[in-house]
């Protein structure tokens, strides 16, 4: 057995993310930036108001409550046409220029309007109040994301008033998912000793959730040639594959075989792994022509921890993510832990939420055993409870959060 680390670095060292490629913004979503974003421009582009008010020189405000003679009115859009004067103010909306002579303005709560012309402002404005100068947010020449960063909606939205509508990013990485097992069928009536495939739908989403173009390849049954044929369906078509199934120690283990045999054929690198981790024990991995395949093993829990534990962080690395694991926290554990010592790492499915004093509380989410799938279905955490005699109630437990 090797030790989930060992495990973690020899997958995480074969790895290396997707050639970048320029992208229109419009399809950048989620995808990772490959260069920094410079400015080319200032945003605001121009000193505009934060309020709806009166543009005023704030020095003719000194004494308030003045009257100030309105000379004009701006509204978001227009350009101002002229300049506020001693003794002037002009009307003005949120998001409209700043006229010049302005220095100032007044929120419109903080005035009284005195016939067609006049305005009357209750309270002396600073220089600058409400003023959102040119360059406020962002100057030209500034670096406003750097390269490795993950585009959320925010960004989309500082890229288009920056102007820029493509950008180099790393390509969503396409990931083929395959199913394995002769007892597999994926609805309807079931004959004695078949099961539906639930292993498929789960990783497919696995594969979107990590930020990847998830790629059916069906469900093969146990046949070395079928299987092999798949397989290199996949690789030839995809930057990644994840297989669930046929990676054990049995005689209709044909997954681990087809990959031994392709990665020797086509070159490649090829580890069968007992990793030293409860749920999710056999580790087939391999690197096909540059495509990192992972075989996963068949009991539903067993495959979604291995993807969580190997194949996500890894496929958040051939998507350009400079920090590809999920967080891992402190928690208290609500329960016991209860285990028994047997040199392995158990990754419990819990349930985590934050208490009134702002810490994480985690609990077992139902029974824990390899095929009960709905425990990880109600979990949004996998407790990292270290050999020994497990965690007492009350005591820390470490918990990535899923
Ligand atoms: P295997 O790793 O192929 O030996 O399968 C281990 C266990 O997981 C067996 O009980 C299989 O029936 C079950 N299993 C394998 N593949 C799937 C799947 N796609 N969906 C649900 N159960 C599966
Ligand atoms: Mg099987």
């Amino acid at each position: 057995m090797i030790d989930l680390e060992a495990a973690r670095s020899l997958v995480m060292g074969s790895v290396r993310a997707l050639e970048p490629r320029v992208v229109p913004t419009t399809s950048v979503h989620g995808l990772v930036l490959a260069v920094a974003v410079v400015a080319g421009e200032a945003v605001p582009p121009f000193a505009n108001t934060a309020m709806d008010g009166y543009a005023v020189r704030a020095a003719d405000t000194a004494t308030a409550p003045v009257e100030l003679r309105v000379v004009d009115e701006i509204p978001a859009g227009k350009a101002p046409t002229i300049a506020v004067g001693v003794g002037e103010a002009i009307r003005i909306f949120t998001g409209a220029p700043v006229p010049s002579g302005a220095d100032a303005i007044v929120m419109v709560e903080r005035t009284e309007r005195v016939g067609a012309d006049a305005v009357r402002i209750a309270v002396a404005a600073r220089v600058g109040d409400h003023i959102r100068f040119a360059g406020g947010d962002v100057e030209p020449g500034q670096v406003v994301f750097e390269s490795g960063t993950t585009l959320r909606a925010a960004h989309l939205g500082v890229l288009a008033s920056l102007d820029v509508h493509e950008i180099t990013v790393y390509p969503k990485p396409r990931v083929g998912v395959l199913s394995t097992g002769d007892e597999l069928v994926e609805r309807g009536p079931l004959r004695v000793g078949q099961i539906r495939d639930s292993n498929r739908p789960m990783l497919l989403a696995m594969v979107r959730d990590a930020g990847c173009e998830a790629i059916d390849l069906g469900s093969a049954h146990d046949d070395e040639a079928f299987i092999t044929e798949r397989i290199v369906a996949g690789l030839d078509s995809c930057d990644a594959l994840v297989t669930s199934g046929a990676v054990s120690v049995g005689d209709y283990d044909f997954v681990k075989v087809a990959i031994e045999k392709l990665a020797a054929a086509r070159g490649g690198d090829y580890t069968w792994s007992q990793v030293a981790i409860k749920p999710a024990k056999p580790l087939a991995f391999g690197v096909i022509g540059g495509v990192p395949i992972f075989g996963l093993p068949g009991n539903p829990v067993s495959s979604s921890v291995s993807f969580e534990m190997f194949a996500r962080p890894a496929l958040r690395s051939l998507a350009g993510d400079p920090r590809p694991t999920r967080p891992i926290v402190a928690a208290v554990a609500d329960a016991a832990f209860t285990r028994r010592a047997d040199g392995k790492i158990h990754l419990d499915r819990v349930s985590v939420d934050v208490d009134a004093e702002g810490r994480y509380r985690a609990r077992r989410s139902g029974f824990q055993a390899s095929n009960v799938l709905s425990g990880m279905a109600n979990a949004n955490g996998l407790a990292i409870v270290p050999d020994g005699d497990g965690v007492a109630v009350d005591e820390t437990v470490m918990v990535m959060l899923i």
